[in-house]
């Protein structure tokens, strides 16, 4: 049985007050069952969020890592400072990320390698944009993304992946995937795993989709044979919103 995750995704909001506050608030309403919940949250709250967090099915997670270890590189934020902090995971390839700092399929393959190799769960991002979709281009832009981000990851690195399909579309528009859209390219991101490194693993491997998921939407998203939570920014902003896509999992 693979996992469902709903992580939450802060991106640059709330104050180091106001996060403590979702924070308890979350972890206070978070049910000890089967979905894994993350709180992604920025760096500067990562210790004080670990502090609060008390709930096994509870996790801390970053929004990026450094692309390097360690050293000169003024404003980083390394993986294994992330670690240090308490996290277990960390979004990688964000969209935001990818449009914004220019980050590209080579450097984010450089800081799946560091996650990893600090004990971190790398959330991988990929998705298409609009042009791309009416294009007709949006699985060869997904498959590209997987294949240049991740497979050449050793088995073992690779079963600790879970991957979010984000369309780019979707990101913070209210315009959601339909159920059978975001079904559709699951399907398809878990079959390109099953080429690459088997039926097991690719089984086990955790797709998450993300883009105006919310407490409405979320129970026809989960509800699909590939989609094994989601990814939330919006929603995760408040605590009613966010709880509600997690426990969109109890009507499925
Ligand atoms: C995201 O940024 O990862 C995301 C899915 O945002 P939203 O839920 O706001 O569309």
């Amino acid at each position: 049985m693979r996992k469902k995750i709903v992580a939450g995704n802060w991106k640059m909001n709330k104050t180091l007050a106001e996060g403590t506050e979702l924070a308890k608030t979350v972890n206070r309403l978070v049910e000890e069952n089967d979905v894994t919940v993350v709180l992604c949250t920025p760096f500067i709250h990562l210790s004080e969020v670990n502090k609060i967090i008390t709930k096994d099915s509870l996790f801390l997670g970053a929004q990026n890592c450094a692309s390097e270890a360690s050293g000169a590189y003024t404003g980083e934020v390394s993986a294994q400072m992330i670690r240090s902090a308490g996290a277990d995971y960390v979004i990688i390839g964000h969209s935001e990320r990818r449009s914004c700092f220019r980050e590209d399929d080579s450097l984010l393959n450089k800081k799946v390698k560091l996650a990893l190799e600090n004990d971190l769960i790398p959330i991988f991002c990929c998705g298409e944009i609009l042009k791309e979709r009416q294009a007709g281009k949006h699985i060869q832009v997904v498959k590209t993304q997987i294949e240049n981000g991740l497979f050449d990851l050793t088995t073992e690195d690779f079963s600790k992946i879970v991957i979010a399909y984000e369309p780019v579309w979707a990101i913070g528009t209210g315009v959601n995937a339909t159920a059978e859209q975001a079904q559709e390219m699951h399907k398809i991101i878990r079959g390109l795993i099953t080429d690459r490194y088997g039926h097991q693993i690719a089984d086990n491997t955790p797709i998450l989709y993300g883009g105006s998921c919310k407490p409405s939407n979320a129970k026809e998203l989960f509800a699909n044979p590939d989609v094994d939570g989601g990814l939330i920014g919006g929603a995760s902003l408040t605590s009613s919103d966010f709880m509600g896509i997690v426990y969109a999992f109890k009507e499925i």
